[in-house]
């Protein structure tokens, strides 16, 4: 029914940078890290122009290995791609650190987009790396989370050409009340779990009220991509006649959000995503099902003083 690809279409941040809906998701189990060449390379010539990292994936530099052999290639151009990465919370004292490590990692001398990856605060080791106890990341109980965002904004405004663009991530409507109240920086971005069992309509909205577009992480419910199969998602992949993938990635991008779906196989990240339809009845009742049951996936311990609700199983977070 539907053979346009969904990779061309794009949004406009607040900043009036204009970014590709759907990056490619990189926070690979650490088996799978080293395939992140090959699939980045696959990605980016099936269409993909996005890519989601972070500081903390260790994937970064298997990207950066693959944007070198594209650009050799002549395949694109540094210019076509937008590049998000993130600083970790134990480097929430350091973020010029952070970023310039992940820059050396990428080989890049800018990336797009920077994004507090939590905002939460970890006790660290002399290299930034967060200090492990009882298999927990310590929180640095001294710290403020908001210092991280301020020195964002420090760096934005002296060096704008290193990082094009600021947001946060894991943020809920508390803290980002605060960010806004205490700031003059509003975040391009707000990048959460959202999917179909977790829709966060409340931080959607109030994002939007704001000019902050949220982006979904683990649209597909991350590991085994369980979401493929919830009734909803396969009735209107019936519809449509698309995969489920396709409507579980359509869902944001067709709400005007950013989507990171994860995928290490080659075949996926070819194909990409079609551009699939969906009216406003189908978002509402994709929505609804996360209303009547919903469920989060990624619930690392220390989350928990982040304050969030609906919390699935605890799992520990590598
Ligand atoms: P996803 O929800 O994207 O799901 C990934 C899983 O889905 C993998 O097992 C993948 O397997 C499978 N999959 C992908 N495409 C298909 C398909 N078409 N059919 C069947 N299975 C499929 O997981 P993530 O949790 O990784 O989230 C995506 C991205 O979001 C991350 O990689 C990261 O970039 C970002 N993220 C950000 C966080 C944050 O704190 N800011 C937290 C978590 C994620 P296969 O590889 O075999 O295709």
């Amino acid at each position: 029914m539907s053979s346009e690809s969904a990779l061309t279409i794009k949004l406009k941040l607040n900043n009036g940078i204009e970014a590709p809906a759907i990056a490619l998701g990189t926070a690979n189990p650490s088996e799978s890290r080293p395939k992140v060449k090959e699939t980045v390379k696959a990605a980016v010539k099936g269409g993909y122009r996005h890519i989601d990292t972070a500081w903390f994936y260790g994937t970064e530099e298997y990207i950066g290995e693959a944007l070198a052999e594209l650009f050799a290639e002549g395949v694109v151009k540094r210019e076509d791609l937008f590049i998000t990465t993130k600083v970790w919370p134990s480097n929430w004292n350091n973020p010029s650190r952070s970023i310039d490590e992940s820059l050396k990692r990428l080989g890049l001398d800018y990336v797009d987009l920077v994004l507090q990856h939590w905002p939460l605060t970890f006790k660290a080791d002399a290299d930034g790396k967060p200090i492990i106890k009882d298999g927990n990341s310590v929180l640095d109980e001294d710290g403020d989370y908001l210092v991280t965002w301020k020195k964002l904004i420090e760096l934005y405004k002296k060096d704008n050409k290193k990082i094009r663009s600021i947001g946060v991530s894991n943020y809920t409507i508390k803290y980002l009340e605060r960010l806004l109240k205490e700031t003059d920086v509003v975040p391009v971005v707000n990048q959460v779990e959202l999917h179909p069992s977790l829709p966060q309509v409340d931080l959607v909205k109030f994002g939007k009220s704001k000019g902050i577009i949220t982006e979904a992480y683990s649209p597909l419910g991350s590991g085994g991509a369980p979401l493929l199969k919830l009734p909803i998602v396969e009735t209107l992949a019936k519809k449509y006649d698309v995969s489920g993938a396709d409507v579980l990635v359509n869902y944001h991008v067709k709400s005007g959000r950013f989507v990171a779906p994860r995928s290490t196989n080659i075949e996926r990240v070819t194909r990409g995503f079609k551009s699939v339809p969906l009216t406003a009845d189908d978002l509402k009742s994709l929505d609804q099902e996360g209303i009547d049951h919903p469920h989060r996936y990624i619930n690392p311990g220390f989350a928990k003083s982040v304050g969030y609700d609906n919390w699935g199983e605890e799992k520990p977070f590598k």
